[in-house]
């Protein structure tokens, strides 16, 4: 029970009451957050300076998109400093030294024996995450010169394609040499065949179904919002629901007919197959194994979401032939093996800012500082403790913990790699499809349903017989691109 919160009120109730107001107006504050683009007359949101970064070459508008929006942060950074201590004094109530100490109290290990196992994990990825680096630094450097991407500097975090440089797939077009622009798209094939936003959620269903997973409930088709409402706001962003706790299960979102959504299609259901199956546990227990597992679900069974795939279903009529895995595995690579150092560090620093090893007059300091470090980019010019960088992520300003998105994003390939072999995979782990394994769905029923009663160990345990989380299994995946990466940057220089 100490555990099921991720921010604890001091029990004082006007600090209860103070603490409540600060996180609410710093989530305001961000979600009314907008910037008039240089030459444009009127102000815009996130989402359409986020569409600049990614479609937009010209230097000084990504870097207008990119200073506009992080101007956001500023007006939060003494909201924050106060949340920090008040959330710092709810957790000690509970008897947590501060709120880092607790969420790295939720993975069954004490909680500097997290923090290491977190390291290790990165250490094992980090060759991997340098050489995609090192070729896309050198690929931007053709791009846009050496004045502005220089070899040997971190790259300007303007440059990959995202307003956090946490994935970069958008930037694909500009990196990939010309024998990979044939980049394998769904969207044509959804569109030409008049796909509907349900069908889109079928196909995904459907999947789970072959595995010997039960058809969704009928309410689940009654109550979910699939489109985008004519007559009201709603907030788009994908989402699963578990309305009772028992079998009211909906997903919330704007399905748009593309290649994108139908990924992230698997990847809500992945959140409502798992609470199904945890639905007979205690009320206490009715959660994933740790918060890592219930985001890398769908991941999973979106990556066998292959070519192949998509053919033995009647989706598309031809699948690329073999020379274009490499594409397929960058554009893949841009948008995962991009994302972890950014999922790493976010907690990394707030770890730091709520045990106070990192003061209040150093915030955007020692925020630049971890993303040179783990991500090896820079801002686009020096940046001052003036501004408040963090909080420019939503997820800082909301007090949502991060941890589990770089959790979710190495088990999900270690998930892969193991159903794979269960379900007798011998090629490549990028072309395998569990679809229509039932002893891949056998293994992933047994880990969900016992949801959080069991430590997470025996629930990895249940579906890839390991019992430490281990990134051999994203290594492993992505071992043609990486010989290709090297061979492609003998000389390239990396961050350190
Ligand atoms: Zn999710």
């Amino acid at each position: 029970m100490r555990l099921t919160l991720p921010l604890i009120a001091p029990s004082d109730p006007r600090e209860s009451e103070e603490l409540t107001r600060l996180v609410a107006t710093m989530q305001g504050t961000y979600s009314k957050g907008r910037h008039t683009p240089a030459g444009s007359a009127e102000s815009v949101d996130l989402q359409a300076l986020s569409r600049i970064l990614a479609e937009s070459r010209d230097p000084s508008a990504l870097e207008d998109a990119w200073s506009g929006w992080h101007r956001v942060g500023r007006s939060m950074r003494t909201d924050f400093v106060r949340y920090v201590e008040l959330a710092n004094r709810g957790s000690r109530e509970l008897g947590f030294a501060d709120t880092g100490e607790m969420w790295r109290s939720k993975y069954d290990m004490p909680p500097d024996t997290f923090a290491r196992e977190v390291e290790r994990l990165w250490q094992e990825v980090r060759p991997l995450y340098r050489s995609l680096h090192a070729y896309v630094r050198s690929r931007l450097a053709a791009v846009y010169g050496p004045d502005e991407v220089p070899s040997d500097r971190p790259i300007p975090a303007h440059f990959l394609g995202n307003m956090w440089a946490q994935s970069w797939e958008s930037i694909y077009p500009l990196v990939a040499p010309p024998e990979f622009s044939a980049r394998f798209d769904l969207t044509p094939a959804l569109v030409a065949r008049g796909t509907s936003p349900e069908q889109m959620v079928k196909f995904a269903e459907s999947f789970f179904v072959s595995l010997g997973l039960p058809t969704l409930p009928a309410s689940f088709w009654e109550r979910s919002m699939l489109v985008r409402p004519r007559d009201r706001e709603v907030v788009c962003h994908a989402s699963a629901w578990d309305i009772d706790f028992v079998d009211d299960l909906r997903i919330k979102m704007c399905i748009e007919i593309t290649g994108d959504d139908f990924t992230t299609v698997h990847h809500e259901l992945g959140h409502n197959f798992y609470q199904r199956a945890y639905a007979r546990q205690p009320f206490l227990f009715r959660d994933s194994a740790h918060d890592g597992f219930h985001e890398a679900l769908g991941d999973t069974i979106a990556l066998s979401v292959t070519p192949e795939y998509l053919r033995e279903i009647g989706l598309v009529a031809e699948v690329p032939d073999p020379s274009q895995d490499l594409g397929l595995l960058l554009y893949r690579a841009l948008e995962k093996v991009a994302f972890l150092p950014f999922g790493l560090l976010v907690d990394r620093w707030r770890w730091d800012v709520f045990s106070g090893a990192i003061p209040p007059s150093e915030y955007n300091r020692t925020w630049w500082e971890l993303k040179e470090r783990y991500q090896g980019v820079a801002p686009p010019s020096p940046r001052d403790e003036g501004e408040f960088d963090p909080a420019a992520k939503y997820h800082v300003p909301s007090n949502v913990p991060y941890m589990r998105y770089f959790l979710a994003a190495i088990l999900q390939f270690q998930f892969h790699r193991a159903l794979a072999r269960a379900a007798g995979a011998t090629g490549p782990l990028h072309r395998f499809s569990i679809y229509g394994s039932r002893e891949a769905g056998r293994r992933i029923q047994a880990m969900m349903e016992m949801g959080s009663s069991r430590e997470w160990p025996d629930a990895l345990e249940a579906l890839t017989g390991e019992r430490r989380m281990d990134a051999g299994g994203l290594l492993d995946y992505f071992a043609p691109l990486q010989r290709w990466l090297d061979a492609q940057t003998r000389t390239g220089s990396a961050p350190s």
